[in-house]
């Protein structure tokens, strides 16, 4: 058990720009550090006629279509929070303001290699207080379409995720604490979608900011068009767990649990946090 371990949050504040990956626009975000027990908050700089924080929780989520957004009762939006979160979650953070300038965080390189970059470049400071965790007391699942994820007891977080493409097939990743390094093995999978999709997109008026420099983009039958091919020959179930890590720290917390997950997707990573925190029974804070 990780009992014992003290918050963290960044010690100097930090910035870097990037486009949004559907609006296409720059946007810029600082890193500030917080105090203990504030969580991740995002603040909308550009915003200034309302309530511009939101805290990034899984209560905010507010649209799963195309990645996670947050919104608070003011209507204040920030979208695709999912590859910032999970980088946030790998390294440890507890506390910390993001600064935002637009609705969306840049995709970078569609990773979160640049976010784990710009923190530890910031460098990383623990805090006084012990860190929030819940441990899960009893199975929860939820199940939609085919496609599931269930969380169970377990002595430190961990999860076994599976995916299934049509062109791709099945991949399998199992990620622990002991063989496992969220650095190494997944912060550098970076988003896919499939070219058939892109068309779709466009026409919506979404993917401005999309290229092959920020996405791995597959044809029908699973090959992938980008030159330089693929950063870990399972990534796009690596990416999967990404996405699922970044998801699940919208909790507030570090998870004490092991997950299953079918074919999961930003929609039911969300349902299973909803369902999860309306089972008082289910899980306690440590
Ligand atoms: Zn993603």
């Amino acid at each position: 058990m990780s009992h014992n371990i003290l918050q963290k949050t960044i010690t100097s504040k930090i910035s870097c720009s990037g486009v949004g990956l559907h609006c296409g626009k720059k946007i810029n975000i600082t890193l500030i550090p917080a105090k203990d027990n504030s969580g991740i908050i995002f603040r909308r700089v550009d915003v200034k006629d309302k309530n511009n924080e939101i805290a990034a929780n899984y209560l905010n989520v507010s649209a799963t279509n195309l990645g996670t957004v947050i919104r608070n009762e003011s209507g204040v939006e920030v979208s695709t929070v999912e590859h910032l979160m999970a980088a946030i979650w790998g390294c440890g953070i507890d506390n910390l303001l993001i600064e935002i300038d637009g609705g969306e965080v840049p995709i970078m390189d569609g990773s979160s290699e640049p976010f784990v970059f710009l923190i530890e470049c910031a460098g990383i400071v623990s805090q006084k207080d012990d860190r929030r965790e819940i441990e899960i007391l009893k199975k929860v699942r939820y199940e939609e379409d085919g496609k599931f994820i269930e969380v169970l007891p377990a002595k430190e977080f961990s999860l076994n995720l599976e995916v299934d493409f049509k062109g791709v097939g099945k991949q399998k990743f199992s990620y622990t604490a002991i063989s496992s390094s969220f650095k190494t093995d997944i912060c550098c999978a970076r988003t896919f979608c499939f070219k058939n999709e892109i068309d779709h997109m466009h026409k919506l008026g979404l993917a401005r900011g999309g290229s092959l420099k920020n996405a791995i983009v597959l044809n029908e039958d699973g090959s992938i068009i980008n030159e330089e091919g693929l950063r870990y020959k399972d990534e796009l179930v690596k990416h999967k767990v990404l996405d699922f890590i970044g998801d699940m720290y919208l909790s507030g917390y570090f998870i004490v649990g092991h997950f299953n997950a079918f074919k999961p997707g930003h929609t039911i990573n969300n349902q299973l946090l909803r369902k999860l925190f309306s089972d008082e029974s289910a899980w306690r804070v440590v």
